[in-house]
C-alpha cells in the first residue's frame, strides 16, 4: 500500500516537473479570474455613491417615504426616519389605540429598540408592561419545569404588553420625532412613476400620498406586497388569543409554554400582564406536509384552543375553572419568509410580517418587525443621501435584516421539524431544566426570546449536555420505560 502510494506521488511529481511552465500559466489565469470574479462581485454588491434623486429633489408635498401600516415595523421605520432627518408618512387603516392579536410576548431585542426610542419608559410609567421572572415550560410527555430566570440573565427575557398599548405608544412616539400618522387611511393601491421616481399611494376614499420609497408594512396578510406582486402566497401559521380576566384565574408564573403532543411543533403560551389579566395563545406552525401544522391544520385552532382550556391537565389547571375568558379570536402567522421571493426592489422595502418576518418556531415576530423597521430605516436614510433609490440600493434591507436574524430562520425551521418528529428533545430539555435548576431554564429562556440565535443549540456548552440529555432521556423512556407520559387529555364528562 505504501509503496503504491510512493508510486502515485513520484509520478505526480514527474508530470510537475515536465508541465512546469503550463501548470504556472494554469495557476496565473486561475489567480486573474478569481480576482476579477471577487471585483465583479464586488462592483454588482457596491451601492451608488450618487443617483438621480439627490437631496432637494424631493417635489413640495412628497414624502421621502410612504409607510403602509403603522404596526411596530411600520412605525419603528418612521420613527429612525423622522429622527435621522427625513419626511415620512404612515398610512394606518385603524385609529390609535387599536388592538391586535398577539400573545404580547416582547423579547429582549424589541425592548432594547423601544428603550432607545423613550416607548419603555412610558410603557413602565403607565404600569403596561410586565417583565416576566417566573417561567418555564411543560414537554409533549408532561415533564415541567418552571424557575426564575431574571437573576441568571442580569435582566428579563422578555415582557408582556398588550398591543393596545404597545403599538399606539410606538405610533405616537414616531408621529412626535416628526412622521405625518394619517389614522382611518385604508391604501387600496400604489402605482409607481418611473419619470418622477415617485410612488402614488391612494386610499380607499381616493386620497393620494405621494413619495420616494414604497415600505409595505402591513402585516401578515400583506394585501400590498401581494397585489404588487411581491407576495404570492397566503400565510401558513395561525394562531388564537384570549384574555383571561386577573384574579380568576389559577395562574401564578409569568410566562409559560404547553406543548401539547398532538399540536406539535406548534404549542400553547400563557403570559401575564401587570393587572393579573392572562393572554392565553395557541400557535400551530407550518410543518411537515404542505398546508399542515404538523399533524393539524388551521382548521383545528378553535377545537384545540377551547379544549385545552377544559381538558388538557395543564392547561386546564393554570386556568382555572371559575377563570373568565373571552372569546377566542385568531390571526395568521406569515413565517420565516414564506410566499415572498424577495423584500425589496425599485423605491420598494417589505419589512414586519408583510415579509414574513417571523420566526419559524416560535412564533414572534414583535422585535424582528422592529429590528427590520429600523434596518429599513438606516437603508433608505443612506440612499437618501446619495440620490439612489435603485434595488442596489434597497438590497442593502435585505442584506441588514439577514445579518441582524434571517440567518437564523434555516435553524429555527429545522429545529421546528426536529421537535414535530422527536418530540424527545423538549423532554429531555425539560428533565435536564429539572436537573440543573435555573441554570438550563435560563439558557433555554436566552434561546427562546432572541438574546442568542438559534445556532447558539449547536455550541459546545449547550450542545454537549443537551445530547447526553436526549440519550439519558431515550434511555429512560424507550429502554427502561421508567417515564411515565403525563400529558393525556383529562376525561370529557359523560353525555347525560
Ligand atoms: C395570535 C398571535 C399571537 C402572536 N404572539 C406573539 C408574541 O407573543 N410575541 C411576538 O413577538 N409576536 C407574536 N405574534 C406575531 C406579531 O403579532 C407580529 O409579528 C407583529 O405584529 C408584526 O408587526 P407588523 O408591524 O409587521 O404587522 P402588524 O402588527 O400586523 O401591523 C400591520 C398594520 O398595518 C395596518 N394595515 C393593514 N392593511 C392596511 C392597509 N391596506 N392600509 C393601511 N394600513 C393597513 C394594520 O391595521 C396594522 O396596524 C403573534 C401573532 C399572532 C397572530
Amino acid at each position: 500500500m505504501v509503496k503504491a502510494l510512493e508510486q502515485v506521488m513520484e509520478k505526480a511529481e514527474k508530470l510537475f516537473a515536465e508541465n512546469k511552465k503550463e501548470v504556472a500559466i494554469a495557476a496565473g489565469a486561475t489567480t486573474v479570474a478569481l480576482a476579477w470574479a471577487y471585483a465583479y462581485r464586488r462592483a454588482q454588491n457596491a451601492v451608488p455613491k450618487s443617483g438621480p434623486y439627490p437631496a432637494g429633489s424631493l417635489p413640495a408635498g412628497a414624502y421621502d417615504a410612504v409607510i403602509v401600516g403603522g404596526g411596530p415595523s411600520g412605525s419603528v421605520c418612521a420613527y429612525y426616519m423622522s429622527r435621522g432627518g427625513a419626511k415620512v408618512a404612515v398610512l394606518e387603516k385603524e385609529t390609535f389605540p387599536r388592538d391586535k392579536y398577539c400573545g404580547d410576548a416582547v423579547c429582549t431585542p424589541a425592548i432594547n429598540i423601544l428603550k432607545d426610542m423613550g416607548v419603555l419608559e412610558q410603557l413602565i410609567a403607565n404600569n403596561e408592561a410586565h417583565f416576566a421572572d417566573a417561567g418555564g415550560f411543560v414537554s409533549p410527555n408532561g415533564t415541567s419545569y418552571i424557575g426564575v430566570s431574571k437573576q441568571k440573565l442580569g435582566q428579563a427575557a422578555c415582557c408582556a404588553v398588550k398591543r393596545i398599548n404597545l403599538d399606539m405608544r410606538i405610533a405616537k412616539q414616531a408621529q412626535k420625532a416628526g412622521a405625518d400618522l394619517k389614522e382611518k387611511f385604508e391604501v387600496t393601491g400604489a402605482t409607481f412613476d418611473k419619470a418622477t421616481g415617485l410612488w402614488t399611494v391612494t386610499s380607499a376614499s381616493g386620497a393620494q400620498v405621494k413619495g420616494r420609497v414604497l415600505v409595505c408594512a402591513d402585516g401578515a396578510t400583506s394585501r400590498l406586497a401581494t397585489k404588487l406582486g411581491y407576495c404570492t402566497a397566503p400565510p401558513q401559521g395561525v394562531c388564537s388569543r384570549a384574555f383571561i380576566e386577573g384574579g380568576t384565574h389559577n395562574t401564578d408564573f409569568d410566562g409559560v409554554c404547553f406543548y401539547p403532543k398532538w399540536s406539535l411543533p406548534g404549542y400553547a403560551a400563557i403570559f401575564r400582564h401587570p393587572n393579573d389579566e392572562l393572554n392565553y395563545c395557541y400557535y400551530l406552525i407550518p410543518c411537515g406536509k404542505q398546508g399542515y401544522c404538523g399533524d393539524v391544520k388551521d382548521s383545528d385552532l378553535a377545537r384545540l384552543h377551547n379544549d385545552a382550556i377544559k381538558y388538557d391537565p395543564f392547561i386546564s389547571k393554570a386556568i382555572g375553572p371559575n377563570a373568565k375568558i373571552e372569546r377566542m379570536r385568531a390571526a395568521s402567522l406569515r413565517l420565516g419568509g414564506q410566499g415572498l421571493k424577495t423584500t425589496y426592489d425599485d423605491h420598494l422595502i417589505i419589512v414586519g410580517d408583510a415579509a414574513g418576518h417571523i420566526d419559524p418556531y416560535t412564533g414572534e415576530g414583535i422585535h424582528t418587525a422592529m429590528m427590520g423597521g429600523k434596518a429599513a430605516a438606516e437603508t433608505i436614510l443612506s440612499m437618501r443621501a446619495t440620490g439612489d433609490f435603485s434595488s442596489k440600493s434597497t438590497k442593502q434591507y435585505e442584506a441588514r435584516w439577514k445579518e441582524l436574524y434571517g440567518h437564523d430562520f434555516w435553524m429555527s425551521k429545522a429545529f421546528a421539524e426536529v421537535v414535530y418528529r422527536c418530540p424527545l428533545l423538549l423532554d429531555a430539555v425539560a428533565s435536564e431544566m429539572q436537573r440543573k435548576g435555573d441554570s438550563m431554564m435560563a439558557k433555554w429562556a436566552e434561546i427562546m426570546t432572541n438574546m442568542q440565535p438559534k445556532t447558539y443549540f449547536l455550541r459546545p456548552h449547550v450542545a454537549i449536555p443537551l445530547g447526553i440529555a436526549v440519550i439519558r432521556e431515550f434511555i429512560d423512556q424507550k429502554i427502561l420505560g421508567t417515564k411515565k407520559d403525563k400529558y393525556q387529555m383529562l376525561p370529557m364528562p359523560a353525555a347525560k
